[in-house]
C-alpha cells in the first residue's frame, strides 16, 4: 500500500496520515479493520487489490507497516505477532549456520534467550559486549564470520547509551549488518537507519501501541542488500513463509497508538526528567540511571543522537536488594508489572522479572535495581506514589548506612532459563 504523504511532512503529520488514508469505498475517515483470512478472486489468481490470503498481506497490517516505516525513515515495514517474533524472523531470514553475532550485553533478556537458547543449537554463535566500548565491539567482530551486530540503545535496564554510527561502521567494515532495537527510544526520539543501521526492530507492545493493550513487533528495513538479496525481500519472504504475522485487530490498535506517539513521548520524557532529578536527592537512593541527567556518562551522546531522553528511569538503592524489592511492592500508581511504554506508570524488579533468564550469568541485572516506566499521569501524583515506595525501601533496608549489596549477579541462584515468560 503506497502512502501519498509528502516525504518532508512532520513527524506527527506522518504518524496520523501515512498508510491511514480514508476508506475509498465509504469515505470512513478511519480505514476499516479488514478482519478476514482470505480474499475473493475474480478469476483464478485474479486478485482485486493484490490481496490473496492474510498471512501474505492484509490491508490493515499493510497500513500499519507503511505508517511505521515512514516514521523510521525505512524502506519497508513488517508487522509480527510480538517483538520476539519480529526478532526471530529477522535472525532466521538473514543468518546461516556458522554465523556469529556481536550482541550488546545490556539488553532485553529475551533477546539473549532467543539467540543463546534457540539459535545456538542451529549453529549460530554470539559474543556479548559492553555497548559503550567501541574498542570491545570491534575486537569482538570476526571478519568473515560475524554476520550481524545487535544493539539496544538506550539499553535495558541500565540505560546505557551506545554510538549507533560507530556500531554501524564496525559492522560495515566487516561486511556485516547492524540491527538496532529501537523499542526504548521509539522513532520519535531516535532514527537508527539515519545513523547507519541496516535494520530496526520494535516491540510494538511498548511505546508504539502505547496503551498496554496489544502485543506486537516489527522489523523496518533499509534499502540495502545482504548476500545478494534485498533486506526487504528477505524479511518479507520470512514473514510470509514463517507466518508469525500480526493480526488485523492488533495492527489496528498499534496503528491507533502510533498516531499519538509524539504527544505521548513528550509527556513521558518531561515526567521522567523531572522524577529522575527529584529521585537523585532522595535518601536511600544510591543512583539514578537516566540519560537526561547531566552526570549520566552517555548524556552528551544521547543529546546528539536522540531528540529526547525517553520515559524509562532505573534506580538503585543503598539498602540493596531488600530495599529494591520493598519499593517495587509498595507503589500503587507505578503498578508492579513487566513491560513498559504504556500511558500508565509501571515498576519492574528486573533481576527476577524481565531479566530472569540472564540471572546468574555475566549479563545479570543488579539485584538492587528497579526500573520505572514513567507514564503520562500528573507529576505530583507520581511523585507522591514514589515517596510511598521510598519510605518502604528505607524501612526494609537491613541497615540504612550499609553499602548496597547489589553487584551484578549477587544472590543469583544460577541460570534459570524459564523462570519468567517474558
Ligand atoms: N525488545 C525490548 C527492548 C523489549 O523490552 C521487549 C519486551 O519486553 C522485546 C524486545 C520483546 O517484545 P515482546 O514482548 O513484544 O515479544
Amino acid at each position: 500500500m503506497a502512502s501519498d504523504i509528502r516525504s518532508d511532512a512532520g513527524f506527527n503529520t506522518t504518524a496520523v496520515h501515512a498508510g491511514q488514508e480514508p476508506d475509498p469505498l465509504t469515505g470512513a475517515v478511519i480505514p476499516p479493520i479488514y478482519q478476514t483470512s482470505t480474499f475473493v478472486q475474480d478469476g483464478i489468481n485474479v486478485l482485486r487489490a493484490g490481496h490473496e490470503y492474510s498471512r501474505g498481506s492484509n490491508p490493515t497490517r499493510n497500513g500499519f507497516e507503511v505508517q511505521l516505516a515512514a516514521l523510521e525513515h525505512g524502506h519497508s515495514g513488517f508487522a509480527f505477532a510480538s517483538g520476539l517474533a519480529a526478532e526471530d524472523a529477522l535472525l532466521r531470514a538473514l543468518l546461516r549456520p556458522g554465523d556469529h553475532i556481536v550482541l550488546g550485553g545490556d539488553g532485553y533478556g529475551g533477546t539473549n534467550r532467543l539467540i543463546s537458547q534457540l539459535l545456538e543449537p542451529w549453529g549460530v554463535s554470539h559474543t556479548a559486549v559492553d555497548i559503550t566500548s567501541p574498542g570491545d565491539v570491534r575486537a569482538a567482530v570476526r571478519p568473515g564470520e560475524t554476520a550481524l551486530l545487535w544493539l539496544e540503545t538506550p539499553s535495558n535496564p541500565l540505560l546505557q547509551i551506545a554510538d549507533i554510527a560507530q556500531w554501524a561502521a564496525a559492522a560495515h567494515d566487516a561486511g556485516a549488518l547492524l540491527t538496532v532495537d529501537n523499542t526504548f527510544a521509539s522513532p520519535y526520539l531516535q532514527r537508527p537507519l539515519d545513523l547507519g543501521a541496516d535494520l530496526v526492530v520494535h516491540s510494538t507492545t511498548k511505546y508504539i501501541g502505547g496503551h498496554s493493550d496489544v502485543l506486537g513487533g516489527a522489523v523496518i528495513t533499509s534499502d540495502r542488500s545482504f548476500r545478494g538479496r534485498g533486506l526487504s525481500e528477505a524479511i518479507g519472504y520470512q514473514q510470509f513463509a514463517g507466518g508469525a504475522v500480526a493480526g488485523p485487530q492488533d495492527c489496528y490498535l498499534a496503528a491507533r497508538g502510533l498516531k499519538t506517539l509524539g504527544l505521548r513521548m513528550e509527556r513521558h520524557c518531561s515526567n521522567a526528567q523531572a522524577l529522575a532529578h527529584w529521585l537523585q536527592a532522595q535518601p536511600g537512593v544510591a543512583s539514578v540511571l537516566y540519560p537526561g541527567l547531566p552526570d549520566h556518562p552517555g548524556h552528551e551522546l544521547a543529546a546528539r543522537q536522540m531528540s529526547g531522553f525517553g520515559g524509562i528511569v532505573s534506580l538503585r538503592f543503598t539498602g540493596g536488594e531488600a530495599a529494591a524489592r520493598a519499593f517495587a511492592e509498595s507503589t500503587r500508581l507505578f503498578a508492579l508489572s513487566v513491560s513498559l511504554g504504556g500511558v500508565e506508570s509501571l515498576v519492574c524488579y528486573c533481576s527476577e522479572m524481565t531479566h530472569a533468564s540472564v540471572r546468574g550469568t555475566a549479563l545479570a541485572v543488579p539485584t538492587d535495581l528497579v526500573r520505572l516506566s514513567v507514564g503520562v499521569e500528573d507529576l505530583p501524583d507520581l511523585r507522591a506514589d514514589l515517596e510511598t515506595g521510598l519510605a518502604a525501601a528505607r524501612a526494609a533496608a537491613p541497615d540504612a548506612s550499609a553499602p548496597g549489596t547489589g553487584a551484578p549477579g549477587a544472590g543469583a541462584p544460577g541460570p534459570r532459563l524459564w523462570l519468567s515468560s517474558v
